[in-house]
């Protein structure tokens, strides 16, 4: 039986492709890529000549059917991304979790992911974290899941797109207030990376007036709230059940 790995590739700076990745993709019999075109920049400038295949959101299901039959059948094969890790807003995990069920060796390569380089330099903490993948493209429905995240005491991160960058900011500072710590961190490993942190009153500001802040790709990473403490934390009808709970306690 094969193995399945999953190889992290550069999130703009090629450097960032591990010497790891680079003996895995070039000796896998197979790669199979989210769109082929794109990755087939990434391994002529490695001169990787392993073949491709496409597997993205519209066909996982189906192609990882028959690539589980290859790799039962022996074959080493690579899963890799546009950008970034494999499976963290990406494809992938159809194709792991039925090479698992198969009972195939999953291997990890790991490399760049947006969040954790985000959250590794946003000088947000860092011990607890949440990552919320992308909110809702339209504004009814972000606005709902930002009221849900309001309460969240760890640092949470949110993918943006870059045409709606200004729209999720407004609402943020609409649902969570001026003072919320929020960090911005753009174009991430690129020439133009940007990491600027401010209350988000300011940062939408800030955003506002420069239209170059507007382009690239973005994570935001968003201070959580601050942790208020029990007796003010409870709604009292939980709090007088508790009562009640804990008198009945020996
Ligand atoms: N699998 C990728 C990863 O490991 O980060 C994420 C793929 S997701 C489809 C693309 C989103 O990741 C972008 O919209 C942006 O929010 C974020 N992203 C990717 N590259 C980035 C970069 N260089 N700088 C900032 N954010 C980036």
């Amino acid at each position: 039986v094969g193995t399945l790995y999953v190889v992290a590739t550069p999130i703009g700076n090629l450097q960032d492709l591990t010497p790891r990745a680079l003996d895995v993709l070039r000796s896998v019999s197979l790669i199979a890529a989210e769109d082929t075109r794109h990755s087939a920049r990434l391994l002529q400038h490695f001169g990787i000549n392993t073949p491709t295949t496409a597997c993205h959101d519209h066909n996982e299901r189906d192609k990882s059917v028959r690539l589980v039959e290859r790799l039962l059948a022996g074959d080493d094969l690579a899963l890799i991304s546009d950008a970034g890790t494999p499976l963290i807003s990406d494809p992938g995990f159809h194709l792991v979790r039925q090479a698992r069920e198969a009972g195939v060796r999953v291997c990890p390569v790991p490399g760049a992911c947006a969040l954790i380089a985000a959250l590794s330099a946003a000088g947000l903490p860092s011990d607890r974290f949440a990552f919320e993948g992308f909110l809702p493209a339209k504004t009814q429905g972000r606005r709902q899941r930002l009221q849900a995240l309001a309460g969240e005491s760890r640092t949470w991160m949110v993918y943006e797109a870059p045409h709606r960058l200004l729209e999720c900011l407004q609402d943020m500072l609409e649902v969570l207030g001026g003072e919320r710590q929020v960090v911005l961190a753009r174009e991430l490993t690129k020439t133009f990376e940007t990491i600027k942190g401010a209350p988000l009153a300011e940062l939408v500001d800030w955003v506002a007036g420069d239209s170059d802040q507007q382009r690239g790709e973005c994570v935001l990473v968003v201070e959580g709230a601050p942790v208020r403490d029990d007796a003010e934390a409870l709604d009292p009808a939980v709090e007088r059940t508790l009562e009640v709970l804990l008198e009945e306690l020996p």
